[in-house]
């Protein structure tokens, strides 16, 4: 079994294919300048994030830690979380940076709640809530961290390692719009 990305997660979600061409039939993949802005656009928000207070996140005392590195051979998953908040009381929240504008979406949710499961063994702490921070409206978006989020999590990890065992293209996502936002367009030779 490989370890996944958290990130795969929510591209699973987008379309199962997707990781099919990443994993099983590896193609070339440009680096575009949206990930370049999005990465300079995180950088902007750890600056910000270092001069505010917790107040936005319903947190009266606590410190923030960056980019923190992850991974449970358990879950079978690794990452990168944004932000980490260190309450004074000792709970500990997870904080996803997102460049949706829309709220909710639920691969940012699995991802988070991905996050929170990874916190927890690393930590061995319960991690009950999450955030959303949506970079575009600078909005927080508190996430509960449910029972059944945590084993979805799971049914989507266990998808993808039969994706990349079985080594079968999945059926496309039937939407169109997602086709025509996505850079594996190309590859994709049934998709009209
Ligand atoms: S082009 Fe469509 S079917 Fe192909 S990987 Fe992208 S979203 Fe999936």
């Amino acid at each position: 079994m490989i370890s996944l990305r958290v990130s795969d997660l929510k591209q699973y979600i987008y379309c199962p294919r997707i990781l099919y061409f990443y994993y099983v039939l590896p193609v070339h993949r440009r680096v575009t300048r949206k990930m370049e802005y999005g990465k300079m656009e995180h950088i902007e928000i750890q600056k910000l994030e270092k001069r505010r207070g917790l107040k936005p996140y319903g947190i009266l005392e606590g410190k923030r830690s960056f980019q923190i590195s992850l991974s449970s051979t358990h879950l079978g998953i690794h990452g990168v979380l944004d932000m980490m908040i260190t309450s004074a009381d000792s709970n500990i929240y997870p904080v996803d940076f997102k460049h949706s504008l829309r709220q909710k979406d639920l691969h940012q949710k699995y991802q988070l709640a991905a996050y929170a499961m990874l916190l927890e063994e690393a930590y061995q702490r319960p991690v009950r809530f999450g955030f959303l921070y949506l970079i575009p409206s600078k909005t927080i978006v508190p996430v509960e961290i449910t029972g059944s989020m945590r084993e979805h999590v799971k049914k989507v990890i266990s998808a993808i390692q039969n994706v990349v065992m079985g080594e079968r293209m999945p059926a496309y996502v039937r939407s169109k719009q997602r086709c025509t936002d996505c850079e594996f367009r190309n590859y994709c030779a049934d998709v009209g």
